[in-house]
Protein backbone atom coordinates (compact mmCIF):
# COMPACT_ATOMS: atom_id res chain seq x y z
CA UNK A 1 0.00 0.00 0.00
CA UNK A 2 1.46 3.40 -0.85
CA UNK A 3 0.35 6.11 1.03
CA UNK A 4 0.63 10.00 0.99
CA UNK A 5 0.63 12.39 3.88
CA UNK A 6 -0.93 15.97 3.71
CA UNK A 7 -0.43 18.20 6.27
CA UNK A 8 -3.10 21.46 5.99
CA UNK A 9 -2.11 24.85 7.44
CA UNK A 10 -1.05 27.98 6.22
CA UNK A 11 1.44 28.28 9.62
CA UNK A 12 3.29 25.04 8.24
CA UNK A 13 3.97 27.21 5.00
CA UNK A 14 4.95 30.13 6.85
CA UNK A 15 7.59 28.28 8.75
CA UNK A 16 5.73 29.24 12.03
CA UNK A 17 5.03 25.47 13.33
CA UNK A 18 7.07 22.69 12.34
CA UNK A 19 5.35 19.74 10.72
CA UNK A 20 5.69 17.31 13.45
CA UNK A 21 2.90 15.44 12.35
CA UNK A 22 4.10 14.14 9.13
CA UNK A 23 6.64 12.82 11.18
CA UNK A 24 4.56 10.91 13.92
CA UNK A 25 2.34 9.47 11.23
CA UNK A 26 5.10 8.51 8.55
CA UNK A 27 6.66 6.31 11.71
CA UNK A 28 3.38 4.63 12.12
CA UNK A 29 2.65 3.81 8.83
CA UNK A 30 6.21 2.08 8.97
CA UNK A 31 5.31 0.74 11.80
CA UNK A 32 2.00 -0.92 10.25
CA UNK A 33 3.91 -1.73 6.92
CA UNK A 34 2.55 0.98 4.89
CA UNK A 35 4.56 2.72 2.45
CA UNK A 36 4.48 6.66 2.31
CA UNK A 37 5.67 7.52 -0.93
CA UNK A 38 4.54 11.55 -0.30
CA UNK A 39 4.61 14.08 2.45
CA UNK A 40 2.69 17.73 1.08
CA UNK A 41 2.01 20.87 2.77
CA UNK A 42 -0.67 22.59 1.48
CA UNK A 43 -2.23 26.22 3.26
CA UNK A 44 -5.78 26.46 4.49
CA UNK A 45 -7.13 27.14 0.77
CA UNK A 46 -10.21 24.96 -0.24
CA UNK A 47 -8.70 25.13 -4.46
CA UNK A 48 -5.44 24.16 -2.98
CA UNK A 49 -6.04 21.55 -1.15
CA UNK A 50 -8.55 19.85 -3.64
CA UNK A 51 -5.44 19.94 -6.08
CA UNK A 52 -3.07 18.50 -3.76
CA UNK A 53 -6.10 15.71 -3.40
CA UNK A 54 -6.25 15.17 -6.53
CA UNK A 55 -2.46 14.57 -7.06
CA UNK A 56 -2.33 12.04 -3.89
CA UNK A 57 -5.44 10.30 -5.75
CA UNK A 58 -3.74 9.79 -8.96
CA UNK A 59 -0.67 8.15 -7.07
CA UNK A 60 -1.16 7.00 -3.37
CA UNK A 61 -3.97 4.01 -2.20
CA UNK A 62 -3.89 5.94 1.05
CA UNK A 63 -3.95 9.54 1.86
CA UNK A 64 -3.97 10.87 5.63
CA UNK A 65 -4.50 14.50 6.36
CA UNK A 66 -4.02 16.06 9.47
CA UNK A 67 -5.44 19.51 10.57
CA UNK A 68 -8.28 21.86 9.28
CA UNK A 69 -10.56 19.76 11.03
CA UNK A 70 -11.40 22.34 14.13
CA UNK A 71 -14.07 25.08 14.28
CA UNK A 72 -13.33 28.06 12.35
CA UNK A 73 -13.19 29.67 8.47
CA UNK A 74 -10.25 28.37 8.17
CA UNK A 75 -10.42 25.02 9.07
CA UNK A 76 -11.58 23.33 5.72
CA UNK A 77 -10.38 19.23 5.19
CA UNK A 78 -13.39 18.31 5.49
CA UNK A 79 -15.33 20.51 3.05
CA UNK A 80 -12.11 19.81 0.42
CA UNK A 81 -13.08 16.36 0.56
CA UNK A 82 -16.53 16.24 0.23
CA UNK A 83 -16.24 18.64 -2.57
CA UNK A 84 -13.84 16.42 -4.26
CA UNK A 85 -15.45 13.22 -3.86
CA UNK A 86 -19.23 14.25 -4.40
CA UNK A 87 -20.37 13.45 -0.74
CA UNK A 88 -22.37 15.61 0.80
CA UNK A 89 -20.97 16.28 5.19
CA UNK A 90 -23.41 15.09 7.71
CA UNK A 91 -23.40 15.39 11.16
CA UNK A 92 -21.99 12.54 13.39
CA UNK A 93 -24.51 12.88 15.99
CA UNK A 94 -22.12 11.15 19.12
CA UNK A 95 -19.64 13.79 19.03
CA UNK A 96 -22.49 16.39 18.32
CA UNK A 97 -24.32 15.11 21.98
CA UNK A 98 -20.40 15.23 23.02
CA UNK A 99 -19.48 18.88 22.08
CA UNK A 100 -23.32 20.06 23.74
CA UNK A 101 -22.59 18.48 26.58
CA UNK A 102 -19.03 19.83 26.94
CA UNK A 103 -20.25 23.65 26.24
CA UNK A 104 -23.11 23.24 28.48
CA UNK A 105 -21.08 22.00 31.45
CA UNK A 106 -19.06 24.82 31.53
CA UNK A 107 -22.14 27.07 31.29
CA UNK A 108 -20.86 28.75 27.92
CA UNK A 109 -23.45 28.50 24.95
CA UNK A 110 -22.19 26.76 22.34
CA UNK A 111 -21.73 28.33 18.87
CA UNK A 112 -22.90 27.32 15.18
CA UNK A 113 -19.73 26.76 14.28
CA UNK A 114 -18.90 24.40 16.48
CA UNK A 115 -21.26 21.69 14.66
CA UNK A 116 -18.19 21.67 12.35
CA UNK A 117 -16.07 19.50 14.17
CA UNK A 118 -19.10 17.16 14.38
CA UNK A 119 -19.23 16.56 10.77
CA UNK A 120 -18.29 13.75 8.42
CA UNK A 121 -18.48 12.70 5.02
CA UNK A 122 -21.89 10.54 4.16
CA UNK A 123 -20.24 7.21 3.29
CA UNK A 124 -17.76 7.48 6.15
CA UNK A 125 -16.50 6.36 9.82
CA UNK A 126 -15.75 8.22 12.34
CA UNK A 127 -12.32 8.56 14.45
CA UNK A 128 -13.34 9.18 17.87
CA UNK A 129 -11.30 12.34 19.38
CA UNK A 130 -10.40 11.08 22.88
CA UNK A 131 -8.70 14.81 23.68
CA UNK A 132 -10.84 17.37 21.61
CA UNK A 133 -14.03 17.89 19.78
CA UNK A 134 -13.41 17.48 16.13
CA UNK A 135 -14.06 14.19 15.33
CA UNK A 136 -11.87 12.29 12.51
CA UNK A 137 -13.08 10.67 9.26
CA UNK A 138 -12.30 7.48 7.60
CA UNK A 139 -13.13 6.35 4.34
CA UNK A 140 -12.73 3.96 0.98
CA UNK A 141 -13.95 5.23 -2.45
CA UNK A 142 -12.73 3.76 -5.39
CA UNK A 143 -10.27 2.01 -3.85
CA UNK A 144 -8.32 5.24 -1.82
CA UNK A 145 -8.46 5.40 1.66
CA UNK A 146 -8.65 8.68 3.16
CA UNK A 147 -7.75 9.58 6.82
CA UNK A 148 -8.62 13.16 7.75
CA UNK A 149 -6.91 13.76 11.16
CA UNK A 150 -7.00 17.20 13.98
CA UNK A 151 -4.13 19.36 13.88
CA UNK A 152 -2.87 19.67 17.28
CA UNK A 153 -0.42 16.88 18.23
CA UNK A 154 -2.24 15.92 21.36
CA UNK A 155 -5.56 14.66 19.61
CA UNK A 156 -3.70 13.38 16.84
CA UNK A 157 -1.80 10.74 18.05
CA UNK A 158 -3.95 9.23 20.13
CA UNK A 159 -6.98 9.31 17.23
CA UNK A 160 -4.10 7.89 14.97
CA UNK A 161 -3.24 5.16 17.71
CA UNK A 162 -6.23 4.15 19.05
CA UNK A 163 -8.76 4.07 15.68
CA UNK A 164 -6.82 5.45 12.55
CA UNK A 165 -4.45 2.61 13.24
CA UNK A 166 -6.37 -0.27 13.31
CA UNK A 167 -8.81 1.05 10.22
CA UNK A 168 -5.76 0.96 8.06
CA UNK A 169 -4.64 -2.23 9.19
CA UNK A 170 -8.32 -3.56 8.63
CA UNK A 171 -7.58 -2.88 4.95
CA UNK A 172 -4.41 -4.67 4.96
CA UNK A 173 -5.63 -7.94 5.30
CA UNK A 174 -4.70 -10.89 3.23
CA UNK A 175 -1.11 -9.12 3.90
CA UNK A 176 0.43 -11.04 6.81
CA UNK A 177 1.01 -8.83 9.80
CA UNK A 178 4.63 -6.80 10.59
CA UNK A 179 6.69 -8.04 13.49
CA UNK A 180 9.28 -6.39 14.41
CA UNK A 181 12.54 -6.14 17.42
CA UNK A 182 14.16 -3.40 18.52
CA UNK A 183 17.92 -3.52 19.65
CA UNK A 184 19.68 -0.27 20.83
CA UNK A 185 23.39 0.52 21.17
CA UNK A 186 25.63 2.65 23.24
CA UNK A 187 29.39 3.90 22.68
CA UNK A 188 28.94 3.07 19.11
CA UNK A 189 27.70 5.38 16.18
CA UNK A 190 25.61 5.05 13.18
CA UNK A 191 28.08 4.69 10.71
CA UNK A 192 30.46 2.00 12.79
CA UNK A 193 27.43 0.55 13.39
CA UNK A 194 26.21 -0.02 9.72
CA UNK A 195 29.75 -1.06 8.54
CA UNK A 196 29.90 -3.61 11.13
CA UNK A 197 26.71 -5.17 9.93
CA UNK A 198 27.52 -3.83 6.03
CA UNK A 199 26.81 -7.49 4.73
CA UNK A 200 23.88 -8.34 6.95
CA UNK A 201 22.19 -5.09 5.64
CA UNK A 202 23.49 -5.85 2.11
CA UNK A 203 22.41 -9.11 1.68
CA UNK A 204 18.83 -8.48 3.64
CA UNK A 205 15.75 -9.29 2.23
CA UNK A 206 13.25 -10.92 4.89
CA UNK A 207 13.41 -10.00 7.71
CA UNK A 208 14.86 -6.38 6.84
CA UNK A 209 17.08 -4.64 9.30
CA UNK A 210 16.89 -1.23 9.10
CA UNK A 211 19.55 1.13 11.26
CA UNK A 212 18.28 4.11 12.94
CA UNK A 213 20.25 7.05 14.58
CA UNK A 214 18.09 9.81 17.07
CA UNK A 215 18.56 11.94 20.31
CA UNK A 216 22.51 10.63 20.62
CA UNK A 217 21.44 6.88 20.37
CA UNK A 218 21.65 4.30 17.30
CA UNK A 219 18.81 1.28 16.87
CA UNK A 220 18.28 -1.51 14.72
CA UNK A 221 14.91 -2.75 13.92
CA UNK A 222 14.92 -6.04 12.28
CA UNK A 223 11.35 -6.76 10.42
CA UNK A 224 9.41 -9.46 9.00
CA UNK A 225 5.63 -10.85 8.35
CA UNK A 226 4.37 -13.44 9.36
CA UNK A 227 1.15 -15.43 9.69
CA UNK A 228 1.97 -15.67 13.61
CA UNK A 229 4.26 -14.76 16.84
CA UNK A 230 5.68 -18.33 16.62
CA UNK A 231 6.38 -18.05 13.18
CA UNK A 232 8.00 -14.62 13.30
CA UNK A 233 9.93 -15.75 16.11
CA UNK A 234 11.59 -18.12 14.19
CA UNK A 235 12.68 -15.52 11.35
CA UNK A 236 13.88 -13.31 13.56
CA UNK A 237 16.42 -14.77 16.27
CA UNK A 238 19.14 -15.71 13.85
CA UNK A 239 19.04 -12.28 12.79
CA UNK A 240 18.86 -11.04 16.22
CA UNK A 241 21.51 -13.61 17.73
CA UNK A 242 24.02 -12.90 14.44
CA UNK A 243 24.22 -8.99 15.09
CA UNK A 244 24.39 -9.69 19.20
CA UNK A 245 27.44 -11.92 18.10
CA UNK A 246 28.94 -9.11 16.70
CA UNK A 247 28.15 -6.39 18.68
CA UNK A 248 27.21 -7.74 22.23
CA UNK A 249 29.30 -5.02 24.04
CA UNK A 250 26.88 -2.27 22.73
CA UNK A 251 23.41 -3.59 22.62
CA UNK A 252 21.95 -1.88 26.38
CA UNK A 253 18.12 -3.39 25.61
CA UNK A 254 16.12 -5.02 23.25
CA UNK A 255 13.10 -2.27 23.52
CA UNK A 256 12.63 0.82 22.56
CA UNK A 257 14.03 2.93 25.87
CA UNK A 258 16.39 5.32 26.34
CA UNK A 259 20.25 4.00 28.13
CA UNK A 260 19.20 6.65 30.87
CA UNK A 261 16.00 4.32 31.41
CA UNK A 262 17.84 1.33 31.31
CA UNK A 263 20.37 2.64 33.88
CA UNK A 264 18.31 3.95 36.26
CA UNK A 265 16.21 0.72 35.83
CA UNK A 266 18.79 -2.15 37.14
CA UNK A 267 21.24 0.66 38.89
CA UNK A 268 17.38 0.62 41.37
CA UNK A 269 17.02 -3.58 41.16
CA UNK A 270 20.56 -3.76 42.58
CA UNK A 271 20.12 -0.85 44.93
CA UNK A 272 23.08 1.06 43.68
CA UNK A 273 23.15 5.31 43.66
CA UNK A 274 25.34 7.34 41.49
CA UNK A 275 26.69 10.99 41.96
CA UNK A 276 27.23 13.59 38.66
CA UNK A 277 30.60 16.04 38.22
CA UNK A 278 29.61 17.70 35.05
CA UNK A 279 31.37 20.61 33.12
CA UNK A 280 30.69 20.86 29.86
CA UNK A 281 27.41 19.04 29.70
CA UNK A 282 26.48 21.86 32.31
CA UNK A 283 23.55 19.49 33.69
CA UNK A 284 22.51 17.49 30.74
CA UNK A 285 23.05 14.67 32.37
CA UNK A 286 21.23 15.12 35.23
CA UNK A 287 18.32 16.14 33.23
CA UNK A 288 18.16 12.91 31.46
CA UNK A 289 18.53 11.38 34.51
CA UNK A 290 16.06 13.05 36.40
CA UNK A 291 13.41 12.92 33.66
CA UNK A 292 12.96 9.05 34.46
CA UNK A 293 10.28 8.46 36.87
CA UNK A 294 11.87 7.06 40.32
CA UNK A 295 15.18 8.32 38.98
CA UNK A 296 15.53 9.44 42.64
CA UNK A 297 16.06 6.41 44.54
CA UNK A 298 19.28 6.28 41.84
CA UNK A 299 20.84 9.27 41.41
CA UNK A 300 21.68 11.62 44.48
CA UNK A 301 23.01 14.46 42.47
CA UNK A 302 25.19 16.47 40.42
CA UNK A 303 27.73 19.72 41.43
CA UNK A 304 27.69 21.64 37.82
CA UNK A 305 31.37 22.71 37.88
CA UNK A 306 31.46 24.75 34.93
CA UNK A 307 34.61 26.61 35.91
CA UNK A 308 37.69 26.23 36.94
CA UNK A 309 37.38 27.81 40.49
CA UNK A 310 33.97 25.74 40.81
CA UNK A 311 36.32 22.45 39.71
CA UNK A 312 38.71 23.54 42.38
CA UNK A 313 36.88 24.90 45.29
CA UNK A 314 33.73 22.58 45.12
CA UNK A 315 35.92 19.42 44.22
CA UNK A 316 39.22 19.83 45.02
CA UNK A 317 40.76 19.85 41.67
CA UNK A 318 44.31 21.54 42.23
CA UNK A 319 44.74 24.62 40.26
CA UNK A 320 48.57 23.22 39.46
CA UNK A 321 45.93 20.71 37.65
CA UNK A 322 43.95 23.18 36.11
CA UNK A 323 45.85 26.07 34.90
CA UNK A 324 50.03 26.95 33.96
CA UNK A 325 51.78 26.57 30.97
CA UNK A 326 52.72 22.55 32.34
CA UNK A 327 49.64 21.97 33.86
CA UNK A 328 47.00 19.05 32.06
CA UNK A 329 44.16 21.51 32.16
CA UNK A 330 40.20 21.14 32.94
CA UNK A 331 40.16 19.04 30.07
CA UNK A 332 42.32 16.47 30.75
CA UNK A 333 42.56 12.42 32.09
CA UNK A 334 43.26 13.77 35.45
CA UNK A 335 41.00 16.47 36.07
CA UNK A 336 37.78 13.86 35.12
CA UNK A 337 38.97 11.04 37.74
CA UNK A 338 39.55 14.01 40.31
CA UNK A 339 36.27 15.57 40.20
CA UNK A 340 34.88 11.90 40.11
CA UNK A 341 37.20 10.68 43.40
CA UNK A 342 36.69 13.87 44.70
CA UNK A 343 32.87 13.80 44.20
CA UNK A 344 32.60 10.21 45.44
CA UNK A 345 34.35 11.10 48.61
CA UNK A 346 31.75 13.86 49.47
CA UNK A 347 29.08 11.46 48.50
CA UNK A 348 27.13 8.46 49.64
CA UNK A 349 26.58 6.99 46.09
CA UNK A 350 28.09 3.56 44.80
CA UNK A 351 30.03 5.23 41.47
CA UNK A 352 30.46 8.73 40.87
CA UNK A 353 30.54 9.80 36.89
CA UNK A 354 32.21 13.07 35.46
CA UNK A 355 32.46 14.70 32.22
CA UNK A 356 34.68 17.42 31.18
CA UNK A 357 35.27 18.56 27.82
CA UNK A 358 35.79 21.17 24.46
CA UNK A 359 31.66 21.44 23.29
CA UNK A 360 32.83 24.20 20.82
CA UNK A 361 32.45 26.25 18.73
CA UNK A 362 35.80 27.38 19.98
CA UNK A 363 38.61 25.05 20.88
CA UNK A 364 39.69 25.82 24.64
CA UNK A 365 43.14 25.29 26.25
CA UNK A 366 44.32 24.45 22.86
CA UNK A 367 42.19 21.40 22.75
CA UNK A 368 40.12 20.65 19.47
CA UNK A 369 36.15 20.75 19.79
CA UNK A 370 34.69 17.62 20.76
CA UNK A 371 37.60 16.11 23.07
CA UNK A 372 35.59 15.22 25.69
CA UNK A 373 36.84 12.64 29.09
CA UNK A 374 34.87 11.08 31.31
CA UNK A 375 35.42 9.21 34.16
CA UNK A 376 33.81 6.72 36.52
CA UNK A 377 35.24 6.44 40.39
CA UNK A 378 34.11 3.12 41.84
CA UNK A 379 33.11 2.62 46.02
CA UNK A 380 35.48 -0.41 45.89
CA UNK A 381 38.48 2.36 44.75
CA UNK A 382 38.73 1.89 41.21
CA UNK A 383 38.72 4.68 38.60
CA UNK A 384 38.09 4.37 35.08
CA UNK A 385 38.70 7.00 32.46
CA UNK A 386 37.91 7.61 29.01
CA UNK A 387 39.08 10.13 26.34
CA UNK A 388 36.43 10.56 23.52
CA UNK A 389 36.75 12.57 20.24
CA UNK A 390 32.70 13.59 19.46
CA UNK A 391 31.58 15.38 16.35
CA UNK A 392 28.66 18.06 16.09
CA UNK A 393 27.78 20.93 16.76
CA UNK A 394 27.66 21.95 21.16
CA UNK A 395 24.32 20.74 21.48
CA UNK A 396 25.36 17.54 20.02
CA UNK A 397 28.36 17.44 21.63
CA UNK A 398 27.12 18.35 24.93
CA UNK A 399 23.98 15.03 24.46
CA UNK A 400 26.87 12.44 22.65
CA UNK A 401 29.47 13.38 25.90
CA UNK A 402 26.53 12.82 28.42
CA UNK A 403 25.50 9.64 26.52
CA UNK A 404 28.76 8.48 26.18
CA UNK A 405 29.41 9.15 29.66
CA UNK A 406 26.24 7.24 30.82
CA UNK A 407 27.72 4.31 28.55
CA UNK A 408 30.98 4.33 30.68
CA UNK A 409 29.06 3.68 33.45
CA UNK A 410 26.78 1.05 31.75
CA UNK A 411 29.97 -0.82 31.11
P1 LIG B 1 -8.23 23.21 15.91
O1 LIG B 1 -9.51 22.63 16.40
O2 LIG B 1 -7.24 23.44 17.04
O3 LIG B 1 -8.38 24.37 14.99
P2 LIG B 1 -7.47 21.71 13.55
O4 LIG B 1 -7.69 20.26 13.32
O5 LIG B 1 -8.29 22.65 12.77
O6 LIG B 1 -7.54 21.99 15.11
P3 LIG B 1 -5.27 23.27 12.71
O7 LIG B 1 -6.16 24.45 12.93
O8 LIG B 1 -4.81 23.01 11.35
O9 LIG B 1 -5.96 21.96 13.24
O10 LIG B 1 -4.04 23.32 13.68
C1 LIG B 1 -4.22 23.54 15.06
C2 LIG B 1 -2.89 23.49 15.75
O11 LIG B 1 -2.37 22.18 15.72
C3 LIG B 1 -1.79 24.32 15.12
O12 LIG B 1 -1.82 25.65 15.54
C4 LIG B 1 -0.55 23.61 15.57
O13 LIG B 1 -0.22 23.99 16.88
C5 LIG B 1 -0.98 22.17 15.57
N1 LIG B 1 -0.65 21.53 14.27
C6 LIG B 1 -1.38 21.56 13.15
N2 LIG B 1 -0.79 20.88 12.16
C7 LIG B 1 0.37 20.40 12.65
C8 LIG B 1 1.44 19.62 12.11
N3 LIG B 1 1.40 19.18 10.84
N4 LIG B 1 2.47 19.32 12.92
C9 LIG B 1 2.50 19.75 14.20
N5 LIG B 1 1.53 20.51 14.75
C10 LIG B 1 0.46 20.83 14.01
MG1 LIG C 1 -8.03 24.87 13.13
Amino acid sequence: MKAEIIAVGTELLLGQIVNTNAQFIARACADLGVSVYFQTVVGDNTARLKEALTLAKSRADLIICTGGLGPTQDDLTKDALSELLGQQLIVHQPSLDYIETFFRSRGVPMVESNVRQALMLEHSDPLKNDNGMAVGVALTQEKTHYILLPGPPKEMKPMFEHYAAPWIASKLEGVAPLFSRMLKFAGIGESALEHELLDLIKAQTDPTIAPYAKEGEVAIRITTRAASQAEADRKLEPMEQEIRRRLSQHIYASDDVTLEYEIVRSMRGRGLTLAAAESCTGGRLSDMLTAIPGSSAVFEGSIVCYTNAWKHKLLGVPMSVLEGPEAPGAVSDETARLLAENLLKQSTADFALSITGVAGPDESEGKPVGLVYVAVATKNGTTVSKKLQLAGNRESIKLRAAKSALYQLWQ
